[in-house]
């Protein structure tokens, strides 16, 4: 049998006492590790983390928890051959999907450490500008910004086992916030192994950091007032968690990042196959490409205009064309595998799905496989469809509502801009649209209509087509999350993700009591 990863929880390694469930690799079908929860003892583990764990860290000031941030980073760089191999074997990753994952996350933990370092030797926030209560101005209210007194708890999807962990780990420990991180059991091998790489360095205080590997059972059951879940995955499983009676009774706050269908959107007026159709077939051939289209940011929906669409198809499935996919560890091949059978099937059937109502303009079933064997790699061609016409996209309510995790993305005319605009509308909120155009005014007008449904707009004009981050690539300085469908949350976003981690609280006082807590 393999190995069975260890959780760690109340300062101590513990294996599960069940028999696990096995991790494979996707690709060769092999078994890798085991991961099981079972016979912990979650309360014991809550408590010690809120208790020891929360009371280290806040006895640091900002500036010093950076630096832990920053000695993390260290480590991990340090480690960064081992990641990328579990990576490849666990979610069946090319080098440059595993980058995005591994190289993310560690990115995000040193942006995390440069904003901590500015933050200085406090241990508290200064929120805003004083307000004037009475004619006399003597007495005054300032809001200020208090780390929780509780513990996060984090539960994680099958995508990113390493970006998940840290863009949400950053914040926290920065804040002076222990965190419980539960990633998903698909995937979990490569979030173990960081979280043991940086425990047995002992960067951290004991109990700032624990790992539970395996089932999720019982652990909302110890979320206590204070306490935060920060949870991205599936629409269905937010469901479960804002239902539960630590969020209904006790107030505990919740973060949701869930699925999303996002657009791509060239504006009216660009001619075929100028620069701004080029970046726009470039980006979304990325998209749907880049591991293997289970990003919760990537493309599923690209609106042109209705005489855009055979240009745009052509151009498109002639790049999509050149995706070799296969075994990662074949230098030749572009794209992977997605993350396990299951994730293969449910693909396929979504495929099914939105075929319905759309015609096939590039068939990634037709693709051979490099390097893998098809009875056994979960490798899933890219696959582009279509909606025809402007009346076929008015017609399918399937592609505004499906999110397909996999390489897929569906074409969609349109009418005019104002047609457009509606028909992102129906993804009901999204975590992020991309803008190709060459005129600055319309792309501002576009960008502003589109933001109160998205989290981010990434807007994309010839003058910064090399220096744009990409449609997908979560960047710490932007936020990340999304209104309605995207699950309502918000991540990142420089210094504002610290606020979720901390409390705020008006003090009204006179500006003598006033004055020593404002500086
Ligand atoms: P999922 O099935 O909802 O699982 C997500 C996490 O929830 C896993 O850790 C899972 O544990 C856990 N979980 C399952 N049932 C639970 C319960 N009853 N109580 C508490 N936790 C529970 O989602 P997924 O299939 O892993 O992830 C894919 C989805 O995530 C996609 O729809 C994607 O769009 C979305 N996503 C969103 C973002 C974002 O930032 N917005 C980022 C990445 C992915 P087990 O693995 O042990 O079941």
């Amino acid at each position: 049998m393999s190995e069975l990863l260890s959780n760690y929880v109340s300062g101590q390694w513990q294996a599960g006492t069940g028999a696990g469930t096995v991790l494979r690799d996707p690709v060769l079908g092999t078994e890798l590790v085991r991961v099981d929860a079972t016979g912990l003892d979650l309360a014991g583990a809550f408590r010690f983390a809120r208790e020891t764990g929360g009371a280290a860290l806040r006895a640091l000031t900002y500036k010093e928890r950076a630096g832990l941030l920053s000695a993390a980073v260290k480590v991990l760089q340090a480690n960064r051959d081992a990641y990328y191999e579990i990576s490849t074997a666990n979610s069946g990753t090319v080098k440059n999907d595993t980058a995005v994952d591994v190289d993310g996350g560690i990115y995000t933990l040193g942006v995390y450490a440069k904003i901590g370092e500015g933050l200085g030797d406090r241990h508290y926030l200064v929120d805003g500008e004083a307000a004037r209560l009475a004619k006399d101005p003597l007495f005054q209210s300032q809001h200020i910004l208090s780390p929780t007194r509780g513990v996060a708890l984090f539960i994680n999807a099958f995508n990113f086992p390493s970006w998940g962990l840290w863009e949400k780990a950053a914040p926290a420990l920065l804040s002076g916030v222990p965190i419980i991180v539960k990633p998903a059991t698909t995937t979990a091998w490569l979030t173990q192994r960081m979280v043991q790489d940086v425990v047995n360095a002992g960067i951290f205080p004991a109990g700032a950091i624990s790992v539970i590997c395996g089932s999720s059972a019982g652990l909302l059951d110890q979320l206590e007032a204070f306490d935060v879940v920060s949870f991205t995955g599936s629409a269905d499983t937010a469901a479960v968690i804002r239902s539960h009676p630590a969020v209904t009774k006790k107030s505990v706050r919740v973060n949701i990042e869930a699925d999303s269908v996002n657009s791509a959107l060239l504006l009216p007026g660009e001619a075929a196959g100028n620069e701004a159709m080029d970046l726009l077939v470039k980006e979304v051939a990325r998209e749907m490409t880049v591991k293997s289209g289970q990003k919760c940011t990537a493309i599923r929906r690209v609106l042109v205009p209705e005489a855009l669409y055979s240009p745009v198809a052509q151009a498109l499935s002639a790049r999509l064309a050149k995706t070799t996919v296969g075994n990662p560890r074949n230098e030749g091949v572009r794209m992977g595998s997605v993350v396990n059978r299951e994730q293969y099937n449910t693909v396929l059937q979504g495929l099914e799905y939105l075929k319905a109502q759309a015609e096939v303009l590039h068939d990634g079933a037709a693709v051979a496989l490099v390097d893998a064997d098809a009875a056994i790699a979960c490798c899933v061609g890219p696959t582009l469809l279509g909606t025809r016409n402007a009346a076929g996209s008015d017609a399918s309510d399937r592609v505004h509502d499906t999110e397909v995790f996999g390489p897929v993305a569906t074409l969609v005319p349109y009418r005019d801009l104002a047609h457009a605009l509606q028909l992102i509308r129906r993804g009901q909120g999204s975590l992020v649209a991309s803008v190709y155009g060459s005129d600055p005014a319309a792309l501002a007008h576009a960008a502003t209509e589109l933001a109160d449904s998205h989290g981010r707009v990434h807007v994309i004009s010839p003058d910064v087509a090399a220096l744009h981050s990409g449609h997908g690539n979560v960047m710490p300085q932007s936020l990340h999350g999304g209104p309605g469908r995207a699950g309502g949350g918000e991540e990142l976003g420089g210094v504002r993700a610290l606020n979720f981690y901390h409390r705020r609280s008006a003090v009204q006082a006179s500006t003598a009591v006033l004055g020593p807590i404002q500086a």
